[in-house]
């Protein structure tokens, strides 16, 4: 399922209160495990039952009354083609202002659902107030105080209703992996789509996704079948070269939760910057597999050490996700393509391996009993059994009596182990301890 809510408005209405109080709880379980937070503009929310991303457009342009109003729009015109719900923020305290019916207009115009929240209500006397806001044209408004939280879960309630049901995938198509070419304006994906597809674009069919406007489109090349997502950079080539990272990244949010894997395209010429490492983050946040491409190799002189220096350079920014494959190739010589195709199909029938139970207790078990947990407070930590959880990504469960007491570095080193007896290169894995 991968719906998106984008929140819009002008600076200092409370968007970003908003935002945090939407992905708090599950933040905070998912930094628990990656131990650090790379990104305050995107993140996963939940709410009776239903799953969805939140983008808080406004991350990138903050604080000063003098932003143009350039920006506003193109904000708002990112969530109107990345979102599937708007959530347009306002601000009672300051009444409707220009801004606030300059993007007003550009919603009216669409017909995606958008939900007009006016903030910072925090008391009887603002509910009246907040009647002015009928003026926008945008029909019913919630009236929220993000601060404290009031008002929002019947502003949810409604907000889940506009999402789209995930549909049933249909058990009788075939699974192919579903790439996703990702990366950075001008890194090479539109020349390594081509290199790879071919100009006449062998297509085998068109399956509409899950969502309204991600197409999954078959191909067949060099004996390998899979679904390529069409990607928004790729879409809109015509369209301004997007430069600042937030918009780039922002991008690419609907095809990595449409993908099974991310092919990370990265300019050799430039290596790994801010952007790709947002881009990164998403897709491991996301539990997506990745393969990095550093392209334009062609381009760079090379010594016999440059391909290690670099690659352990990257590795440095992957940290600590390193255990992903990374390969140097060129889009416009053709280098190293169809390795990079095998390593991606490679890497999505990894992430969708299942290790028998069996097998996994006897490798693991007796790891276990020769590095144990470090006993806490006097208390010895037994692990007993452990298995592989029947999800789409790999998620392992070992089962003990003090669960609790396990601490990151022992997970690290149990996933460390896991990924020295099993091929998960390039794939998110989960550890989770649970009493038995
Ligand atoms: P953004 O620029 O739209 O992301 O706005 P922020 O979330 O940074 O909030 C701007 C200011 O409004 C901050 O000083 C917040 O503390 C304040 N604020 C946010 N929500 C509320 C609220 O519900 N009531 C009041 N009184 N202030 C709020
Ligand atoms: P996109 O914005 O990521 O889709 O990037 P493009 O595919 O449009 O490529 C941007 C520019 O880099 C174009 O001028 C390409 O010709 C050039 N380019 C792409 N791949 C390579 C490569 O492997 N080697 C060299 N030398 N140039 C490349």
């Amino acid at each position: 399922m991968n719906n998106i809510v984008a929140i819009v408005g002008r600076p200092n209405v409370g968007k970003s209160t908003f935002f945090n109080r939407l992905i708090q709880r599950r933040e905070a379980i998912v930094d628990s495990v990656s131990g650090v937070t790379r990104d305050r503009n995107y993140g996963k929310s939940e709410w009776n039952g239903k799953e969805f991303s939140v983008i808080d457009t406004g991350g990138y342009i903050k604080g000063s009354d003098d932003i143009f109003e350039g920006e506003i729009r193109r904000q708002v015109e990112l969530a109107i083609d990345e979102a599937d719900v708007i959530v347009f923020v306002v601000d009672v305290e300051e009444g409707i202002t220009p801004m606030d019916e300059e993007v007003s207009k550009l919603l009216r115009k669409i017909t995606k659902p958008v939900l007009l929240v006016v903030n910072k209500v925090d008391n009887a006397m603002r509910e009246k107030d907040a009647v002015e806001f009928y003026n926008l044209g945008l029909g019913e408004y919630y009236t929220i105080a993000g601060m404290s939280g009031s008002g929002t879960g019947e502003l949810l309630d409604a907000l889940v209703e506009l999402l789209p049901e995930a549909q049933a995938p249909d058990p009788d198509a075939e699974v192919l992996p579903r790439f996703a070419v990702v990366g950075r304006p001008n890194a090479g994906k539109s020349s390594f789509i081509n290199a790879l597809i071919g100009e006449d674009r062998l297509v085998v069919t068109d399956i509409a996704g899950t969502t309204r406007d991600a197409i999954d489109t078959t191909y067949n090349r060099f004996g390998f079948k899979f679904n390529l997502v069409d990607t928004a950079g790729i879409r809109r080539k015509a369209k301004v070269k997007e430069d600042l990272e937030f918009y780039s990244v922002m991008r690419s949010v609907r095809a990595i939760e449409h993908s099974d894997i991310c092919i990370l395209v990265i300019d050799a010429t430039r290596g790994f910057e801010g952007q790709d490492q947002s881009i990164f983050w998403l897709a491991e946040k996301n539990r997506k597999g990745v393969v990095v491409l550093v392209n334009k190799w062609d381009l760079v002189e090379k010594d016999t050490m440059t391909t290690r220096d670099y690659e352990r350079k990257i590795r440095e920014e992957l940290q600590p996700f390193t255990d992903v494959p990374i390969l140097f190739v060129s889009a416009l010589t053709k280098q190293r393509l169809l390795k990079a195709l095998e390593t991606s199909v490679q890497v999505f029938e990894s992430r969708r391996q299942r290790i028998a139970t069996s097998k996994l207790n006897e490798l693991m078990l007796p790891i276990i009993e020769n590095n144990p947990p470090p006993a806490l407070k006097g208390k010895y930590i037994k692990i007993k059994f452990c298995m592989q959880l029947p999800t789409p990504t790999p998620q392992f469960v070992f089962f003990c009596n003090l669960p609790q007491y396990v601490k990151e570095p022992y997970k690290r080193y149990i996933e460390n182990k896991l990924r020295e007896h099993f091929d998960f290169n390039g794939v998110p894995i989960d550890i989770y301890f649970r009493q038995k």
